[in-house]
């Protein structure tokens, strides 16, 4: 069965305010040719397995790590300029995400395809920026398009280019992008109980715009929303230890991470999501905050800051891939466990909760 339907009218139709301006055109001619090459490199690296990754020795069991940790290195290389919301090597890594979406089988989420328009606002710097988008795909599960479903979020963008330097973010977020996909791929071959929506979200640095509009557009149905399982910085870590928040607001999926973490090939520690934890309190620091707002549990998994952090350090090279691979099998156990148990997860859906102060201010 379908999921509802969309909108079916062009972002610039639906925008006539925006236009491709000859500034933009311009961004665009200049990063077509770079990503004319990237595009050779993307495809050649897609067929390489675990056994030839340097610094990888862990055997993944659920996810094939080569082509993830490849988009992560396509998707954080200089030629995408950051993926800034709105600017063209941001709509370029979108590409090469949609291309693996549809390459692992998912399926368009919306009746329009797979891109969830996103309005992306001007800003210092960007004054006529592009269109944005979500990218939504889904795996159904036995009752496709009925009953409770996982939303499993994770945002490709990132600060783009910032005095003269380009911000790569390769931890943040490109590896959480590799991860949903890699994920994604897992489950459309051993498909689940319930359905699985995959959503890559854009906008996320400037104010969580792509999970805002995810929640607010009335074809991406949120009222079956059992859980999201936000993925944000999950690659880079000298000490092993992921971090699962979310379970101080939902203490009954404590449980679920307690059984995940003792088969977890890395540690995996709960915590950084209660209020006197202050700016180490991370509930309101990603996406998963649109749906903690509106009454929706949440796990969010992610690193402690490292030196990298919103740095133009952030480069594939100081990712952490044998972690990495580490923490992304470790991701499909906790949806797995979620899957399993889901009909108890949504009745523990709450009122939404009214906006925090802070609602609004990028991370
Ligand atoms: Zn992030």
């Amino acid at each position: 069965m379908a999921p509802r339907g969309s909108r079916v009218k062009h972002y610039e139709s639906w925008h006539p305010e925006i236009r491709l301006t000859s500034k933009r055109a311009f961004a665009l001619a200049a990063i077509i040719g770079v990503v004319a090459a990237l595009l050779g490199w993307f495809l050649l690296g897609q067929g390489r397995r675990s056994d030839e990754i340097p610094g990888v020795t862990y055997k993944a069991e659920f996810i094939n790590p080569g082509p993830m940790l490849h988009l992560v290195d396509v998707l954080a290389s200089d030629a995408l300029e950051g993926r800034a919301a709105g600017t063209a090597g941001n709509e370029a890594a979108r590409a090469f995400v949609r291309k693996r979406f549809e390459e692992i089988g998912l399926k368009p989420y919306l009746a329009s395809g797979w891109e969830q328009p996103v309005t992306i606002l001007p800003r210092p710097g960007l004054d006529a920026p592009g269109p944005g988008a979500n990218l939504i795909g889904w795996v159904p599960g036995e009752t496709p398009g009925e009953g409770p479903m996982i939303v499993v979020t994770a945002h490709y963008d990132h600060l783009g280019v910032v005095d003269g330097q380009i911000y790569n973010g390769a931890d943040d977020n490109a590896s959480g992008t590799g991860a949903l996909v890699a994920a994604a791929e897992h489950f459309a071959g051993n498909p689940p109980k319930h359905d699985i929506l995959f959503v890559a979200l854009d906008a996320e640095e400037v104010g969580f715009l792509g999970a805002r509009e995810f929640m607010r557009d009335p074809a991406t149905d949120v009222s079956r929303a059992a859980l999201n399982i936000n993925l944000d910085m999950v690659s880079r870590s000298d000490v092993g230890e992921l971090y699962a928040a979310g379970t101080y607001h939902t203490p009954a999926l404590a449980d679920l991470i307690t059984g995940v973490a003792k088969d977890a090939p890395i540690t995996l520690l709960m915590g950084h999501d209660r209020p006197e934890e202050g700016i180490n309190d991370w509930t309101l620091q990603s996406d998963h905050a649109v749906f903690h707002q509106a009454g929706i549990p949440f796990l969010y998994f992610g690193v402690e800051d490292h030196p990298g952090y919103h740095q133009p350090s952030d480069d594939y090279a100081a990712i952490t891939p044998d972690f990495y691979v580490r923490a992304a099998d470790t991701l499909v156990m906790a949806i797995r466990a979620a899957d399993a148990q889901l009909p108890a997860i949504f009745a523990l859906r709450r009122a939404p909760v009214p906006p925090a102060p802070t609602e609004g201010l990028p991370e």
